[in-house]
């Protein structure tokens, strides 16, 4: 390809990711960052998956984000999963318009429902995206919202600038620990997020995202509506 060629398609791109952003913008999204998959090759999945092709394929993630209370406060976790759904087929419809490539990850993704583990965990791709740390109740926690409700992702091959990590800003706090009614969560000291799961929450004690929101509604970070 000549220079001019290179030049050229390189500023379509720009424009592409540009105007991504936008539209991104108009959804009217709680949060949204960008995520380098190719930061993300060793994360655990669900399911056994080749992730370095995968990451290949896709080096990029749009990570989008709902706050407890998007939708009035009595809104079911479904009815904010639909809002994000509907969002993230916004942008995928664009993206295959412009011949981009597009694969959504979605909280119903549960491909090990025994241990409720997805194919990608949406909350490392959220954390790698910038949309919060990651608390001692395992949910990300926005500076700007607090605990997110609820997160989808769509990996694509458009290149995007991405955003940085926050650092974790739990502190003293345990009071989603305290709160629990099913003493699921585990007191452990890490600087940044837990390593493993298990050494912070009993998967077969917690009721689960949709089954409680105890821990959720405890955190000193959540936005009072
Ligand atoms: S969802 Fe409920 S049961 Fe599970 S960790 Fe949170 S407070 Fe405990
Ligand atoms: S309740 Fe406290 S410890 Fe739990 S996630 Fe929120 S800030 Fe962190």
């Amino acid at each position: 390809m000549s220079k001019e060629k290179v030049m050229e398609h390189n500023t379509k791109k720009i424009i592409e990711t540009e105007n991504l952003r936008k539209l991104i913008e108009r959804l009217e999204i709680d949060i949204y960052g960008i995520a380098d998959m190719r930061l993300l090759k060793e994360m655990k999945t669900g399911i056994p998956t080749d992730l370095e092709k995968i990451v290949n394929i896709f080096p990029y993630a749009i990570v989008l984000g709902a706050q407890y209370g998007k939708l009035g406060k009595k809104a079911s976790g479904g009815k904010t999963a639909l809002f994000l759904e509907e969002a993230a087929f916004s942008i995928m419809e664009y993206l295959e318009d412009k011949g981009y490539r597009q694969l959504i990850i979605h909280t119903e993704d549960e491909f090990d429902p025994i241990n409720r583990l997805g194919f990608i965990s949406l909350k490392i791709l959220a954390k790698a995206a910038g949309l919060g740390w990651q608390g001692r109740s395992l949910l990300i926690i926005s500076p700007e919202y607090g605990p997110l409700h609820r997160l989808i992702a769509i990996l694509t091959d458009l290149p995007f600038q991405v955003n940085h990590i926050i650092k974790n800003d739990c502190g003293d706090c345990r009071k989603c620990i305290e709160a629990c009614p099913q003493s699921a969560l585990i007191f452990v000291k890490f600087s940044d997020h837990p390593l493993n799961r298990e050494d912070v929450l009993d998967i077969r004690k917690c009721l689960g995202d949709d089954g409680c929101l105890v821990c959720l509604l405890a955190c000193p970070w959540l936005k009072k509506f």
